[in-house]
């Protein structure tokens, strides 16, 4: 995956993409559902995370309170331990990475607590949420840092624009 080259794409298109998903705010197609599935499945044909890991690279997951016991568990530390060594508590009182990419993520993209990793990690980038265009803000954020996202959102815009009167 050429990141620069994805960076590049996001630039001329993500104003577009953002316009998308504000309108998808206000009027959801019929079918949205069935739609995102259709789409995400091609999505998924041509994109491959293991060469890419942009998300582990450039974002921090959320760590809720089992994620830090059953992490640090594995690693034999208290969760306090755990918390000091690695996260900091944002100003919304969540537990994020203090440093990207991930002290999780490995050379070969793979990540290391893949077993035990954050539910956030586990659901991410979240395009089987049911009411997607109750996530419109979170895709319009990861358009910029997720491959997989900006070609849903991209691909999804093409397809409504064409066969919904919208
Ligand atoms: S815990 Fe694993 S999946 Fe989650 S950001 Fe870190 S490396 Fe990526
Ligand atoms: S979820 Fe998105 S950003 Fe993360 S590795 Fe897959 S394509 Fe890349």
């Amino acid at each position: 995956m050429d990141l620069k080259k994805f960076d590049k794409k996001v630039a001329n298109k993500k104003a577009g993409l953002k316009k998308f998903l504000k309108k998808l705010d206000k009027i959801v197609p019929e079918n949205m559902e069935d739609l995102v599935q259709e789409v995400d499945k091609t999505v998924w044909e041509d994109i491959d995370c293991l060469a890419c890991a942009n998300c582990c690279k450039t974002m921090t997951p959320t760590y809720n309170r089992k994620d830090i016991r059953r992490i640090a568990d594995h690693f034999g530390m208290k969760p306090k331990q755990f918390k000091e060594k690695w996260l900091y508590k944002d100003k919304n009182g969540d537990w994020m990475n203090v440093s990207t990419p991930c002290q999780f993520l490995q050379e070969d993209h793979k990540c290391s607590i893949y077993e035990i990793r954050p539910d956030d990690c586990a659901g991410f980038p979240h395009h089987d949420k049911k009411d997607f265009d109750l996530y419109n803000d979170t895709y319009a954020q990861n358009v910029t840092r997720c491959p997989a996202t900006f070609e849903l959102v991209s691909r999804l815009k093409k397809r409504v624009e064409k066969e919904y009167e919208w």
